[in-house]
């Protein structure tokens, strides 16, 4: 099969390698469709550990495509299942699996990360992934790529249940990235009043195209927030953007008893933020964190697609054939277009 190894940095292959043969309790997964994700491009410019010229890893975390093989022992799945597959597999023995979050599992495995994943014409989901559920059979309306896109959105609606969002709730998301989109999207669902900001007139522009709910922030983030709120400032901020000064500001834009989600992380060569904890104390704010997702939001997600409750094809800008995967994580890279599908 055709598929697109990461070496190290800047290093991705394309190469034929054997098609994995699906062992007991495993599924082989035709790829349909992999979403690229900033993770895909943090990981092939800046490398990422264990990938180096003797490991080579198939990236791609966000994928779904159609069952052509399942291995002994398995249940509850057959040849021609259209399927979206979610990455992250725990041990399933240790407390945080127990408790259904097996993203957090110290063990934590996934596709595309540390395991191979879908950047290549077969993917094997392997058998702790399929006695855990990971793999989810599509309604007939869900598409190949509105379930490679499922993966992000259900990490967004991670942050989005942390967030604790109520109708007419002033909500401010800052990044208008595909991520910062989603939360928009999600808190909109929620009845709530969205504001988002970037530093691109552009990108705000592609966001308001998509749901023209959103109001768009553009310039001096703390004068417009002070203005549009009376001062009040927003009820909940979620930082969708790899920047330590929109988290700290993000605590003083927030409101008495508001709540702010670090969504996106800050990358390893930038110092972390000092938080003025006095304004977490006075202001009586809620300050967390959320990364990955459960499987069980991954399924909740799934739900909101294809009841409709929640629309997730604008996002889908471009689709390129596997063998172009450069100019996918280039365009990707440059901020270009939301999110880009590897089609097969
Ligand atoms: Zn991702
Ligand atoms: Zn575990």
């Amino acid at each position: 099969m055709l598929a697109a190894r990461m070496y190290g940095i800047n290093d991705i292959r394309l190469e034929e390698v054997p098609t994995p043969v699906p062992g007991t309790g495993e599924i082989l997964v035709k790829v349909a469709a992999a979403a690229v994700c900033g993770t895909d491009v943090r990981m092939i410019f800046n490398g990422a550990k264990g990938i180096d010229e003797e490991h080579p890893l198939i990236l791609g975390h966000e994928l779904a495509g159609t069952i052509v093989q399942i291995g002994d022992g398995v249940k509850g799945y057959s040849v021609g299942d259209r399927v979206a597959v979610a990455p992250n597999m725990g041990c399933g023995i240790c407390d945080p699996c127990v408790r259904g979050n097996g993203h957090l599992c110290p063990e934590y495995q996934a596709l595309g990360i540390n395991l191979d994943g879908g950047f290549a014409e077969y993917c094997v989901i392997p058998e702790v992934a399929v006695r855990g559920g990971n793999v989810c059979v599509l309604d007939d309306n869900v598409s190949f790529d509105e379930g490679a896109v499922n993966e992000p959105l259900s990490c967004v609606c991670n942050g989005f249940e942390h967030g604790n969002i109520h109708p007419g709730d002033r909500v401010l998301v800052i990044g208008a990235g595909p991520i910062g989109i989603m939360h928009c999207a999600l808190a909109l669902m929620a009845g709530a009043v969205v504001y988002l900001n970037d530093m691109s007139a552009d990108r705000l522009q592609m966001a308001k195209d998509m749901y023209p709910q959103i109001r768009t922030l553009l310039g001096d983030l703390k004068e417009l927030v002070m203005k549009e709120t009376k001062n009040a400032g927003m009820d909940v901020i979620i930082t969708a953007c790899p920047s330590p000064e929109m988290q700290a500001l993000a605590v003083e834009l927030a409101a008495l008893g508001g709540r702010v989600i670090f969504f996106g992380g800050i990358p390893a060569n930038k110092e972390p933020v000092g938080i003025d904890t006095n304004l977490v104390h006075y202001k009586q704010l809620i300050l967390t964190g959320t990364t990955r997702a459960s499987l069980a939001q991954y399924r909740k997600t799934l739900n909101y697609i294809s009841s409709g409750v929640l629309e997730v094809k604008p996002l889908i800008t471009a689709h390129f054939p596997l063998k172009d995967i450069d100019k996918a994580i280039d365009t990707a890279r440059k901020g270009q277009g939301l999110k880009k599908i590897i089609t097969f």
